[in-house]
């Protein structure tokens, strides 16, 4: 059987390996529209600062080590499912028998003139090494980014790194507003401008302009941010991290559903028998609350390719549903952000800088964030997804050593 993996993400990379893992028969072919082995994007900040090799994710003898036959540099643009046919940019067709689409997610910027040229991402490495490469040539010793999310922040920490003058609007008033709440975010804004971010919020851009009688002919360089204010604030780069879409331009005409997403049942097949899809690229239901969306964080791409995977080796395996959970690493300060942030009940202590807050619905756990000490994490987690009751629990959740030791096995004996 031949298996062609769209994307070689996280999402492509588990559900290959997993394959793998049961199936020494299998015909394997990855296809990356990028010119590099798989890496992982939340490394590429330490790639950048710190040396570290990106494509050892995985190492360089991935595809060899897998048995994939792996291509990179192709980009799909059409998908055939009655011929099971794929086409590439370039022409070229290839056939499969199953298709796991696994393209992730690429820059939405509603920002008016995002398109032109001059305004970066950091959503793929080949994006951030073009940022990267701008600063060591010496043409970037100031910065204009637009949007404080995580993506965002990412950036502009590894700029300031670099050595480059940061500035960073962000419409709402808090950072990272999907993810931390707003005690959390105020800790994490706190850490942004010690490290001397220039974060400005409840700043909206309207407009990356270039030089005007450039862009009347045609080829105009964004050189500044134009505020809804009407002050212009102007960058030798700019960046849109103004959030993510899925990468679905290749579906058109496939009869694939699609919405915002790619739509997939329970074992994550897509509206097409013999297609799958996973990560970044598809809809599916949360964790705790059902409520279906595309949640775009690396551990839900990873699973997502496993049950992908799984099924395609001859398992009958259903995904569970998506988790929410981040982990902020470049701050100086570890800070964990799991599940939701509302609840009836909200516990929350502040102990040496840091900060602990747990969301309680009816005396289950529903979501917490960590600051400084994260080593609650995983008990918290494991009484989150399986919604234990905590009620005799709640007088030890804020405790300094709770998740530790003889206390947690004490605590969770009743449950275990
Ligand atoms: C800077 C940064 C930091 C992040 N940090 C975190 C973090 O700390 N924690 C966390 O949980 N998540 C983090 N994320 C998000 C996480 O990386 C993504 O959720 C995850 O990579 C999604 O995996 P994926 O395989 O679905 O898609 P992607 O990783 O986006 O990979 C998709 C691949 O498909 C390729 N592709 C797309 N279209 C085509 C096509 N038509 N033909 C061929 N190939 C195609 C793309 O080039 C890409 O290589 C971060 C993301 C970024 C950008």
């Amino acid at each position: 059987m031949k298996i062609v993996i769209v994307g070689a993400g996280p999402a492509g990379v588990s559900a290959a390996e997993t394959i793998r893992a049961y199936d020494n028969e299998a015909e394997i072919v990855m296809l990356s529209a990028e010119p590099y082995l798989p890496y992982s994007p939340p490394a590429m900040a330490d790639h950048f600062i710190h040396g570290s090799d990106v494509h050892l994710w995985r190492g360089e003898d991935w595809p060899q080590q897998t048995d994939v036959h792996y291509r990179k540099g192709v980009e799909v643009t059409r998908i055939e499912p009655d011929e099971h046919l794929l086409q590439f940019k370039d022409g070229e067709t290839i056939k499969y028998d199953r298709l796991v689409i696994a393209t992730g997610s690429r820059l939405y910027a509603p920002v008016k003139g995002a398109e032109m040229p001059g305004v970066h991402n950091f959503k793929s490495l080949s994006a951030a090494e073009a940022i990267v490469e701008q600063v060591k040539r010496g043409e970037a010793r100031t910065a204009v980014i637009v949007g404080a999310g995580f993506i965002g922040m990412e950036i502009a920490l590894l700029l300031r790194e670099l050595g480059v003058a940061v500035t960073q609007v962000e419409m709402l008033d808090q950072v990272m507003s999907t993810m931390l709440d707003k005690d959390t975010a105020a800790i994490a804004l706190d850490l942004m401008l010690a490290r001397g971010v220039n974060v400005q919020l409840n700043t909206k851009a309207e407009t990356f302009v270039g030089n005007p009688a450039a862009v009347r002919r045609g080829n105009g360089k964004a050189k500044a941010v134009k505020l809804a204010s009407g002050r212009e604030l102007e960058g030798d780069i700019l960046i849109a991290a103004t959030g993510v879409k899925p990468n679905l331009d290749f579906l058109q005409d496939s009869g694939i559903d699609h919405k915002w997403g790619i739509r997939v049942d329970d074992h994550l097949r897509t509206s097409i028998p013999d297609i799958y899809a996973a990560g970044d690229v598809i809809e599916v239901p949360d964790l705790l609350t059902g409520e279906i969306y595309v949640h775009a964080i690396f551990p839900n791409a990873v699973e997502q390719g496993r049950v992908v995977g799984l099924n395609l080796a001859g398992f009958d395996v259903a995904y569970s549903g998506a988790e929410r959970m981040n982990s902020l690493k470049h701050l100086g300060l570890p800070i964990m952000a799991v599940g939701l942030k509302q609840g009836n009940e909200i516990l929350q202590t502040r102990r040496n800088g840091g900060l602990r807050t747990i969301y309680l619905q009816e005396n289950r756990v529903v979501g917490f964030q960590l600051v400084g000490n994260i080593r609650a994490a995983g008990i918290l987690r494991t009484l989150m997804i399986q919604k234990q009751d905590a009620g005799a629990l709640k007088s030890h959740l804020l405790e300094e050593n709770f998740g530790q030791g003889m206390l947690v096995w004490q605590a969770i004996a009743p449950y275990a």
